[in-house]
């Protein structure tokens, strides 16, 4: 296994789904994020784009060892963890738009995120701060069911060959899977 030595960690991430990556105690030398196939990071010098991983390195890590090289060369502010989670994006319970801001609205998108909005209502779940962002990309969503929140992917929100996805609905055991399958009816037909 590859393992690395920069002291790093990744932190939770905010409603973007983006992860803080901290040095020390509590200093953020940026945000790592997935959009698609990329990975990018936000620092105080602004967005870059890292593009893919390299096969067998996993793209939070690919993100992070940059930007701890960014920051040991300079390039790059640390921000105290406390103040970037006071101006962090905040979790929004109203409508969100269709579409993720970075989704072109083509007629295919579109119609994707019909059928993944339809899919969420079915199944009580809710996304809280953006729009369809694809369905194997990153997406801050809310459980209807026991109030917990955090990323999720479609893809794996919409069962396969025509079943119900499992009602296993993320970690912390939600209510627990009987009760899942009596409220969901998508688990009664
Ligand atoms: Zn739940």
């Amino acid at each position: 296994m590859h393992t690395t030595a920069l002291p790093y960690r990744i932190g939770e991430p905010d409603v973007e789904c983006r992860y803080p990556v901290i040095i020390g105690a509590d200093q953020v030398i940026g945000k790592a994020f997935r959009w698609h196939r990329d990975w990018l990071v936000d620092t105080s010098e602004g967005e870059h784009n890292l593009r893919r991983p390299p096969k067998g390195t996993k793209g939070i890590d690919m993100a992070a060892a940059y930007l701890a090289e960014e920051y040991a060369a300079g390039r790059v502010k640390a921000v105290p963890l406390d103040q970037v989670l006071a101006e962090a994006p905040k979790q929004l319970y109203g409508p969100v738009p269709l579409l993720h801001p970075r989704m072109p609205a083509t007629a295919r998108n579109i119609a994707g995120a019909h059928v993944a909005f339809a899919g969420l209502a079915d199944h009580r779940w809710r996304a809280v701060h953006s729009g369809f962002p694809g369905s194997d990309n990153a997406w801050f969503l809310l459980c209807e069911l026991c109030g917990w929140s955090g990323v999720r992917y479609w893809s794996h929100h919409r069962g396969r060959n025509g079943n119900p996805p499992s009602a296993y609905r993320h970690d912390g055991g939600c209510i627990g899977e009987e009760k899942v399958r009596e409220l969901i009816t998508a688990y009664q037909q």
